[in-house]
């Protein structure tokens, strides 16, 4: 995840509240005739490149570059992307 302000590019109201998606591998066995699971291992979470962000406010889900793309484009008044400018 990056040190970046986020913008949800949907309702373009929320710059503070996501949830990151992630996806988790959990492998079992199964008991081939009744169908009932036997052994389960514990849950593995899968790395991705980019994770996937939630907006708390609208529920519009994406890659978190379209969130950061988006407060590029639209930088909060008064609080600079890069102070290092200022
Ligand atoms: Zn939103």
């Amino acid at each position: 995840m990056q040190e970046k302000p986020y913008f949800c590019p949907n309702c373009r109201s929320n710059r503070v509240k996501f949830s990151m998606i992630s996806s988790f591998s959990q492998s079992f066995l199964k008991d081939a005739i009744s169908g009932t699971v036997q052994e389960v291992t514990e849950p593995q979470r899968i790395d991705e490149t980019e994770p996937t962000i939630q907006c708390m406010v609208c529920s519009f889900t994406g890659n978190e570059m379209r969130f950061v793309k988006q407060a590029e484009r639209e930088p909060r008044a008064g609080t600079p992307a890069n102070p290092a400018y200022y």
